[in-house]
């Protein structure tokens, strides 16, 4: 299968509205951020509105990511957590079920899926009249589950106080928004060889590691590539990249790479 990274950017994305900064000026595209997305699709070889589709994420720029990526068919949803630029685009998620004629299932951890409910209550209770809403299947995540022929292992991390979900894909580990990771979790993450982690700025947050604290947990886990996201502007592509160890890289919007999925033998 393969992965494409939609947005390599933090919340506001980069630029923000109305910034200056030298990064935000850069003409260069890998300086351009949108917010955070990630595409696993079935290939390469296998035509675009056949190949089998999941999202990780579903942020305000998803319409855009989408329409940029030609995702013209969508099998499924896994969310990290429910924060605004990781779900805000879920409303045009609607246009898959005209589409493709069927609830799409959404995967997320209890408080992420209870979090949903609320901020997307005209979806669920009552549903609206009229403008029409996306129809979805919110499916809770315990442990690791089937989707698509793929066994899909949930990481829980930490997200400041919150509980949020990274998720693990055969020899590819997806953690974003994290600013902890209980040694659990590093387990689970052991042996892959794509690691994908977020990667704030050069000063520690509160609740997203920094570049150091990023590229500490990426030594440890030894993956053969890794690649940062959620990235502000304080990280220009090129100069950061120079400076990175061997094997770590800044992700940036577009970027594709291919990976083994855990496959489920068919029964
Ligand atoms: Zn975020
Ligand atoms: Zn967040």
């Amino acid at each position: 299968m393969i992965a494409t990274i939609l947005g390599s950017g933090t919340s506001t994305g980069v630029p923000p509205i109305g910034c200056t900064h030298p990064t935000c000026l850069s003409p260069d595209p890998k300086n351009k951020r949108l917010r955070a997305g990630l595409l696993l699709r079935e290939g390469p070889g296998v035509p675009i509105d056949t190949a089998r589709a999941l999202i990780v994420d579903c942020g305000p720029d998803y319409r855009q990511q989408a329409l940029n990526h030609r995702i013209d068919r969508l099998d499924g949803v896994l969310l990290t957590h429910a924060h605004f630029d990781h779900v805000a685009g879920i409303d045009d998620l609607r246009l898959y079920n005209f589409l493709q004629r069927h609830v799409l299932p959404m995967y997320g951890n209890a408080g992420t899926l209870d979090d949903i409910r609320v901020r997307f209550h005209y979806i669920f209770d009552p549903p609206q009249q009229g403008g029409g809403v996306a129809s979805l299947d919110l499916r809770p995540v315990t442990g690791p589950f089937e989707f698509l022929g793929q066994r899909i292992v949930p990481l829980p991390v930490k997200h400041g106080s919150l509980d949020i979900l990274g998720y693990r894909f055969g020899d590819f580990v997806f953690v974003t928004d994290a600013n902890a990771i209980p040694a659990s979790t590093l387990a689970l993450m052991r042996d892959c060889r794509t690691l994908v982690l977020n990667a704030l700025r050069p000063e520690p947050h509160s609740t997203h590691f920094s570049l150091d604290e990023a590229v500490a947990i990426a030594r440890d886990i030894a993956a053969e590539r890794t690649y940062f996201v959620h990235i502000t502007h304080l990280l220009e592509h090129h100069e950061t990249n120079a400076r990175l160890p061997k094997g770590m890289q800044l992700a940036y919007d577009g970027l594709e790479f291919d990976f083994q999925p855990d496959n489920v033998p068919a029964r």
